[in-house]
């Protein structure tokens, strides 16, 4: 994009990230400026940003045009980043400013960078040594002269910031003023690779060469927790590092990040560049900068680190590819996997899909020849996958309102007194899904959703899981009145850690769950100190299953395997298949061997079956058979138009009308169903109803669909959403 260059005076077209139908026209500015440049303009009263997306169209009045204000100082987007915007765009159905809204999240891009002050070794030797001294001496010694903060270099070397401090006044140590949007510290490919397995080198060999060759491609990574897919997969990124070019590791869990960047500075000597929701605003301008100047070679993101600006982007790695959590539900509604193929295309990078249980789409595009396939067989040193079991509860004795049945309880009495772990899985958060009044049989709800409000006795308070609202939990039965007669219903894992509290008041019980924290922060130093022995029984949810390392854990119980079974979902089974054999991955990582038990009231379901006989293969051949039978993804392609209104009967006139005429969708030859209430019928006093819409895999669903919602007005307060490949169906 960067080769036209547009003279002062010129007719631009400005693409702004405001929701706005069109680009707008502007003058370039004195100097001129280049195509894809990011600029400031003026809209109305205000100063945005947007970016020279072409020539003017000059349908307006040229004397009311106005003038670009400045072109800022980072490189302009490159025409892979337009086309990879342009084609996702077109592929979610999203208007151009949302997307560059997406590519653009790092305030304060234009501005001239803060200054901080950085330290480093000085020229003087001081006359008293002390060892706090020393300390800080000796790691910037060992660093050359590289210069830090206050804070890492008091960190480094384990003292106070007093002692480096002293240290400057002596002039041993260099105070000095830099800019904040420093570099980031080079990384070298060959600093601390370990001696890779016959299985682990063949498969880093296929990576490696995938890379060399320049060119897009990608590969499913498949290996049992623990296989070192990990491992393999940080070479892939030394050779991309060697080729010159960027990598890009997606992460799923931003709790994760702290783990692997830890992983990734014993790998290469120094942390890579982070970006997420917990990383400062400081932090994320620098990122961004950097990352399109090309001086942050490695970066470790959540999903939207997919639209940073990189300047020569050779590798993805989506680590979990499988997880849920890598399609955006708000906004704008993509699949972080299915666009990282897309942005990779563009690009000409590698792309590494790594998972101990591929998701179906994955499957489905080896076995279309679409994607390699690279498989690690076994668990790295003596550990092996868990001895799997069920544990059938219509034959056990579980007293009411308990949920550990003996069986369980004298398997975890075993690892208590081996001074081994056990783990007792739940993914349901809080104390209790249901609060329920014994006098009338009122649920307690969510005033504003339809979902039921779950007591979370840690915070004294009900909430709904939906719209976070909370409230305190009440004495009286909202409904009839009755005194302390409310009372909760079902297992969280709040309750969870009650119950395994009394039955073994000597172990030290430790829940897990992410609204019990403050932080990111404090949730990852909790998850440190377990790991290291700070927990004999630990409750979780599905936090734990992702992706930690609890080194002493020989056994997990899972106290609902039937949770995810429940409900109408097509891809109910595949979730439950992944969850269950993630969170049984946690056991027996160490030379120790696990076991795993589920408790379940169906033993005889397929899909339980699946998951006690780890064979794989065949659940998902079987899974893929049922979903080409019915014609779903991955096999056919589907949407899901959710339309919302505080009025329901506007949802459901218009969702009635558009399911009538529906010529531009019989057009293409696909079906339509609904309108329904949709999954969560009313969020934040919405009330919410969906049309699915399904047809083959080649019919042009995108371009019928634009056609089909734009034949519809909108009342004023009613939102329509299209989101492609939806989750649930
Ligand atoms: P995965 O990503 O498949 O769960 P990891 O890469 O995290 O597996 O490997 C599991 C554990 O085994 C990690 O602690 C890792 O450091 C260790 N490991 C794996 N491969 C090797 C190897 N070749 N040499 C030394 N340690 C290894
Ligand atoms: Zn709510």
């Amino acid at each position: 994009m960067s080769e036209t260059f547009f003279h002062e005076g010129d007719l631009v077209g400005v693409l702004t990230a405001q929701p706005l139908d069109r680009v707008l026209d502007y003058k370039a500015p004195e100097g001129g400026v280049f195509m894809g440049a990011f600029v400031e303009v003026p809209l109305g009263p205000r100063k945005v940003l947007g970016v020279v997306w072409g020539e003017g169209a000059g349908d307006y009045d040229r004397s009311k045009i106005r003038s670009i204000i400045r072109v800022l100082d980072v490189p302009p987007m490159r025409e892979e980043m337009a086309e990879f915007l342009m084609r996702a765009a077109d592929y979610t159905l999203t208007p151009m400013s949302a997307m560059l809204r997406l590519a653009t999240r790092a305030p304060g891009l234009g501005d001239a960078p803060s200054m901080r002050k950085v330290y480093r070794l000085g020229d003087q030797e001081p006359d008293r040594i002390t060892p706090a001294r020393e300390k800080v001496l000796g790691v910037l010694r060992d660093f050359g002269g590289l210069s830090f903060t206050l804070k890492e270099v008091a960190e480094m070397a384990g003292v106070g910031t007093s002692v480096v401090k002293g240290l400057v006044k002596l002039g041993a140590v260099r105070e000095e003023d830099t800019p904040r949007d420093m570099p980031y510290p080079q990384l070298e490919p060959d600093y601390g690779g370990k001696e890779l397995t016959e299985d682990q080198a063949r498969v880093s060999d296929a990576l490696k060469e995938g890379i060399r060759s320049g060119a897009y491609g990608t590969t499913l990574l498949k290996g049992v927790t623990g296989s070192g897919k990990t491992e393999v997969y940080l070479e892939a990124v030394a050779e991309c590092l060697r080729q010159g070019r960027q990598a890009l590791v997606l992460l799923p869990e931003i709790a994760l990040t702290g783990e692997f960047l830890t992983r990734v500075e014993a790998r290469f000597g120094m942390k890579p560049a982070e970006w997420h929701s917990g990383v400062t605003m400081n932090e994320r301008r620098r990122c961004w900068k950097m990352v399109g100047q090309g001086a942050a070679q490695m970066v470790v993101g959540a999903r939207s680190a997919l639209f940073l600006p990189f300047q020569d982007l050779g590798l993805i790695v989506v680590d979990e590819e499988h997880d849920t959590s890598y399609k955006q539900e708000d906004g704008v509604m993509y699949n972080a996997r299915d666009m990282t193929v897309l942005r990779a295309a563009i690009n000409g990078a590698q792309v590494v899909l790594a998972s101990a249980t591929p998701s179906l789409e994955s499957w489905a595009n080896v076995e279309a020849g679409k994607y390699q396939r690279q498989t690690l067989t076994t668990r790295f040193g003596e550990a092996v996958m868990p001895k799997m079991s069920a544990i059938d509860m219509r034959i056990e004795d579980v007293p009411s309102g308990t949920w550990v049945s003996p069986t369980l309880r004298d398997a975890m009495a075993e690892r208590l007194e081996a001074g081994e772990q056990s783990l007792i899985f739940l993914n349901r958060r809080g104390y209790a899904p249901v609060t329920l009044c014994r006098a009338c049989g009122h649920q307690i709800g969510c005033d504003h959703c339809d979902a039921r409000m779950v007591e979370h006795r840690f915070l004294k308070r009900l909430m709904c899981h939906q719209c976070g609202e909370t409230k305190p939990m009440p004495t009286v039965c909202p409904h009839c009145e009755a005194e302390d007669r409310l009372s909760a219903v079902g297992p969280g894992v709040e309750r969870m850690g009650e119950e395994v509290s009394a039955l073994f008041p000597e172990a030290r019980v430790a829940v897990l769950s992410s609204d019990l924290y403050g932080s990111a922060r404090a949730m990852k130093a909790h998850i440190e100190e377990i790991a290291s022995g700070g927990a004999d029984i630990i409750i979780g949810t599905q936090l734990v299953a992702k992706g930690h390392n609890f080194p002493n854990l020989t056994l997990v119980g899972v106290i609902d395997a039937d949770l995810g079974l429940q409900g109408s979902d097509l891809r109910a089974a595949e979730r439950t298949f992944q969850l269950m054999r993630q969170v049984a991955g946690r056991a027996g990582r160490a030379e120790k061997p696990g076991e795993a038990l589920l408790q379940t009231y169906q033993p005889e379901h397929a899909v339980i079956r699946a998951i006690l006989a780890g064979d794989e293969e065949s659940f998902w051949a079987a899974e893929a058979a049922e979903r080409k039978q019915a014609g779903v993804p991955p096999y056919g392609r589907m949407a899901g138009i959710v339309l919302s209104s505080p009025n329901v009967q506007e949802v459901f006139d218009l969702g009635g009308e558009m399911a009538r005429r529906d010529a531009p969708l019989r057009q293409i030859g696909a079906q339509i169903f609904g309108p329904a209430p949709a999954p969560i019928a009313r969020i934040r006093g919405r009330h919410r109803v969906r049309l699915l819409v399904k047809v083959e895999k080649t019919a042009p669903l995108q371009k019928a669909l634009a056609q089909w919602a734009g034949q519809f007005k909108l009342p004023s307060n009613l939102r329509m959403s299209i989101d492609i490949d939806p989750q649930s169906f």
